[in-house]
């Protein structure tokens, strides 16, 4: 079965054509699509050609089958894919819209010390339609259509490596970003990487307005491998330096996330190491406490030293916030509510 919103606008062209069907259908599928319908409540296509799409495609790739909200608003979603898998997704409202944080892999290889989304393992990539599904599906469980949407930002910061499946992830921006479609715009979309360095260098290549973020999260080599495993495959030199490539082609101001955990990677000398690293770079600092992750022995630095540590790289002229942490009272966090689910009901 193919998953009709892996296709592009173009693709749906295609099909509609070669179904022999007038031109006006196309947009009359889009639409539908767009509003995550599925082919039972679409009224204004033909039966028989809905009956013939129903057969080869599928329209609705994933289910909200569990949904939180926290007490400062963020909601937490689960989704069951067709193939039974489960992924999450976060929604943070802001005063200037809503942002919906997406998975793209069920699992992750990465392996990060501190991430929940590594703890079950990899299982698969997410198709782009499985992607463009999450804001679909919240788009409208929020009241919104595609017209009238209700996402405005996209962050690529759930489950998984986006740069680990980078054809399906480079499709997804490209068809959310569409201008028929929910035409979220690419400058209000965040790809977070553990820094695949070729990956960064092909992704400059591809003319996207987005958001680089890079998690660097230590500012020596040796820190870094003790808490991620890609480390050992790329120098913190090589991923700067092809964040520096990126910005010279895009433009796009990089941002990095570091996770200040206790005792590891938050002393002084570290913010110093870490502004002499970055030092010239246009660039900006995310820093975000850890959330504790209870199957590790890792935790979130107190807020003063968060504090001090923040003022020690804005002292050295690096631009610097702490990221409020969200979402906590409902496991908001990178892959919690997955594991919980799983464990709890598998
Ligand atoms: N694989 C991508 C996106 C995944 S998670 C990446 O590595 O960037 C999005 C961000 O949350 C990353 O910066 C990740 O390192 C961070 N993160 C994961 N677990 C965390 C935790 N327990 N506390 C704080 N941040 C965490």
């Amino acid at each position: 079965m193919i998953n009709l919103l892996d296709y592009s606008y173009e693709d749906l062209e295609i099909l509609i054509e070669n179904l022999r069907q007038p031109k006006y259908r196309i947009n009359q599928l889009y639409d539908a699509l767009q509003n995550y319908k599925d082919a039972n409540s679409i009224s204004n296509l033909p039966n028989d050609l809905i009956a013939i799409l129903k057969k080869d495609f599928i329209f609705c790739p994933l289910q909200i089958i569990e949904e939180k909200t926290g007490k400062d608003g963020t909601k937490k979603f689960l989704y069951k894919l067709q193939d039974g898998n489960i992924i999450e997704g976060v929604l943070m409202s802001y005063k200037y819209g809503n942002t919906l944080c997406v998975s793209t892999q069920v699992g992750c290889k990465m392996g990060c010390k501190f991430c929940a989304s590594t703890l079950n393992g990899f299982v698969r990539n997410l198709s782009s339609g499985e992607i463009i599904a999450q804001v679909l599906c919240v788009n409208k469980s929020l009241g919104g259509t595609y017209k009238n949407r209700k996402i405005t930002n996209i962050v690529l910061m759930g489950s998984g490596e986006p740069l680990d499946n980078y054809e399906n992830v480079v499709r997804f921006i490209k068809n959310v970003s569409y201008e028929k479609g929910i035409n979220i715009s690419q400058r209000n979309i965040s790809l977070s990487t553990c820094g695949l360095v070729e990956k960064i260098d092909a992704l400059k290549e591809e003319n996207l307005q987005i958001t680089l973020t890079i998690s660097l999260h230590a500012p020596t080599d040796e820190i870094r491998r003790e808490i991620m495993p890609i480390a050992n495959k790329y120098t913190i030199k090589q991923v700067v330096e092809a964040a520096r490539r990126y910005f010279n082609k895009t433009k796009r101001r990089i941002v990095f996330e570091y996770a200040l955990i206790d005792n590891v990677n938050d002393s002084f000398a570290c913010a110093d190491e870490l502004a002499n690293i970055l030092k010239g770079l246009s660039c900006h600092v995310n820093l975000i406490p850890l959330n504790n992750v209870e199957e590790r022995n890792l935790n979130g630095t107190n807020k003063k030293r968060a504090y001090a540590f923040m003022n020690r790289l804005a002292s050295k002229n690096i631009s610097t916030t702490i990221r409020r942490t969200i979402g906590e009272d409902i496991d908001g966090a990178c892959g919690q509510l997955r594991n919980k689910f799983i464990s709890n009901n598998m």
